[in-house]
């Protein structure tokens, strides 16, 4: 299960005034975000004893809230619904002592120890060591049917709900690596892919494209546009338009069983960037092997640093070494202090 945590951090204004105001409480450990990178790097700091604080943000548990079942994070054998493995992170977390607060990250301040961050552009909190565990949304269209059958048929992630598309119809939107990815993957499943194409070209990289091009389960609708997600409850159609604003522009009713979208995903990095280097997209960027940002005490984990796996058990796995990675920092830290 791919995780996209929806916190919604990118929508909001850095607030310098407010993060000036003088901290009203100090934390050994705050971690922003509250997705299976953030409950995991929580159990491992609290069992450490190092008292970690959740601000949750504008979706506790991330992503995996609005998914149906999971298959693919190990230990469930028989699959557990995203609500419910969430809720189990968080009461691991939380039996190791981990204060679990509702509120969003609005600001930070990693100029100068103690780093500080504003909590819905009001408390303002100190920290030892901060663990970013924000996520990233994927991107949609923006369709009212489409967000309307979000769990009807529409997704933004192959590898989690391909499964339920055996043999089905399914339409990918999107001409980049990950469409031309999440196209095949699904080939596997279903009995026929249709790709939607904005273009007249494909944006992926030459291997993918001949992959796609080459594999008779796939057919690619160039110079596509989605106009609408047709169904009810479920989808059952895309309405498309071919050559838009051209003469032999055609719009019409596609028949299909799944919606997935593959346009992009935006790391909820941006109320960081004064501070954290990034790359082009915004992905955080983190030191070798490590969680490790370019501010010292600061650890990044999960999607909003990973642009590559992007899956519930691999953001779980980088939050257990952002806490290590801060235990170690804090630990250095108070050595360094007793000198
Ligand atoms: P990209 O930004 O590369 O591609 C997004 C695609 O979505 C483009 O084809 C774009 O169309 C299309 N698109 C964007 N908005 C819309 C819209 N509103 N309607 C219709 N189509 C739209 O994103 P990816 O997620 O594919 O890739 C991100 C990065 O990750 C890339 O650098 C990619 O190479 C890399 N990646 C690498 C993989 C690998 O190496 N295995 C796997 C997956 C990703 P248009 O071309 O017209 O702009």
């Amino acid at each position: 299960m791919a995780l996209f945590n929806s916190l919604n951090l990118n929508d909001k204004k850095s607030d310098k005034e407010k993060v000036s105001g003088e901290p009203t409480e100090h934390i050994q450990v705050l971690i922003i975000g509250s997705g299976p990178a953030g409950y995991t790097s929580a159990l491992y700091a609290a069992r450490a004893g190092l008292k970690p604080v959740i601000y949750q943000g504008m979706q506790a548990g991330g992503q995996l809230m609005d998914t149906t079942e999971v298959e693919n994070f190990p230990g469930y054998p028989q699959g557990i619904t995203g609500p419910v493995l969430m809720e189990d992170l968080q009461k691991q977390a939380e039996r190791f002592g981990t204060d679990i607060r509702w509120g969003e990250v609005t600001a930070v301040d990693f100029s100068k120890k103690p780093y500080t961050a504003t909590i819905d552009s009001e408390k303002v909190v100190s920290a030892d060591a901060v663990i970013i565990a924000t996520g990233a949304s994927a991107k949609y269209l923006g369709l009212e049917s489409e967000n309307r059958l979000k769990g009807g048929g529409v997704s933004a992630c192959a590898t989690c709900d391909g499964f339920f598309y055996k043999n089905k119809i399914v339409a990918v939107v999107g001409g980049g690596d990950t469409a031309a990815e999440e196209a095949l993957y699904l080939s596997t499943l279903a009995k026929k892919v249709y790709l939607i194409v904005r273009k007249p070209e494909l944006r992926a990289s030459k291997i993918m494209q001949q992959r796609v091009l080459g594999n008779d389960k796939i057919e690619v609708l160039f110079e596509h546009n989605t106009v609408e997600v047709v169904g009810d409850k479920v989808v059952t159609a895309v309405k498309l338009v071919k050559r838009k604003g051209e003469s032999d522009e055609k719009i019409y009713d596609l028949p299909i069983d799944g919606f997935f979208l593959a346009i992009g995903h935006k790391p909820n990095s941006d109320v960081f960037k004064d501070y954290l280097e990034t790359d082009e997209v915004g992905y955080i960027l983190t030191k070798g092997k490590s969680s490790k940002t370019n501010v010292p005490g600061v650890f990044a984990c999960g999607d909003v640093q990973d642009s590559i796996y992007r899956q519930a058990v691999t953001a779980a796995g980088s939050g257990c070494m952002a806490a290590l990675d801060a235990e170690r920092y804090i630990s250095e830290m108070e050595f360094e202090n007793k000198q």
